[in-house]
């Protein structure tokens, strides 16, 4: 199950984020403090001269070197991204709840990417290359990362040898569309229909530049995404079918 809530969140420079390591998925990402810098942007310095500054105006860019937390490991991340000014209610020397502001930040940009869903180990690498390349652009661009997700998807439908062509009525050999190229593999795997077609929906929407795609939109898709890779590539449910076969086949366990 993704945490959506750990994807979503901003970091202060004292609260690391419990992002796991890709590299070894045991531990989690710590700053390399010496490595951490952040700027305020110049709009937002010149915003400071105005009548009506607030805090909430502050922007800053930063950039940091994670490395991970399993010293077996020890996988560094760069990341660069934003941050603004959260505020928070602490009492003050005399018990007096005192609005206060601190860095936040957001993360845009991880190298290597994030693991955000578990990809089983038979997964072809040309699926496995456009769900990592969706992972990269995950943080900076969410409708970016859902056409690497719609792209994968093409290509789980390419493994299963579904048809990519077929000869209309004029004779031509003319593309078959997502929509029908899913239909026909729900012949063979009918409780995969809704899951494929919602990836598809979803993806949709990532190509129409008027609509913005947030990070939740993308952790729907994922979600579903990772469970159509382990029903199909895991063959949890086939090996256990495959036993009772050979179990009925002898009439008992030989
Ligand atoms: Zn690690």
């Amino acid at each position: 199950m993704i945490d959506k809530e750990l994807l979503t969140s901003c970091f202060t420079k004292s609260q690391n984020i419990s992002w796991p390591c890709s590299t070894c998925s045991n531990g989690y990402l710590v700053i390399n403090e010496d490595t951490f810098f952040s700027k305020e942007t110049s709009v937002s310095l010149k915003g400071h001269s105005h009548y009506e500054w607030e805090p909430e105006w502050v922007s800053f860019v930063y950039s940091c070197i994670f490395r991970c937390s399993n010293n077996n490991c020890n996988e560094q991340f760069a990341s660069s991204g934003h941050g603004c000014l959260d505020w928070d209610i602490e009492e003050d020397d005399h018990g007096i709840p005192q609005q206060v502001y601190s860095p936040c930040f957001e993360p845009y940009y991880f190298y290597p990417s994030l693991k955000i869903i578990d990809i089983p180990k038979n997964v072809p690498d040309d699926i496995t290359n456009q769900l990592n390349k969706s992972f990269e652009l995950f943080f900076s661009s969410p409708s970016a990362a859902v056409n690497h997700a719609r792209s994968a998807l093409e290509l789980i439908l390419n493994h299963l040898k579904v048809p990519k062509t077929t000869i209309n009525n004029k004779k031509k050999r003319v593309k078959i569309n997502l929509h029908n190229r899913i239909d026909k593999l729900a012949k063979q795997h009918s409780e995969l229909k809704e899951l494929l077609l919602a990836i598809k929906w979803i993806g949709n929407e990532g190509s129409h530049p008027e609509k913005s795609l947030t990070k939740n939109d993308v952790i729907d898709l994922y979600e579903i995404l990772e469970h159509v890779l382990s029903e199909l590539f895991e063959n949890k449910s086939k090996t256990i079918l495959a036993k009772a076969k050979k179990i009925n086949k002898a009439k008992g366990i030989k």
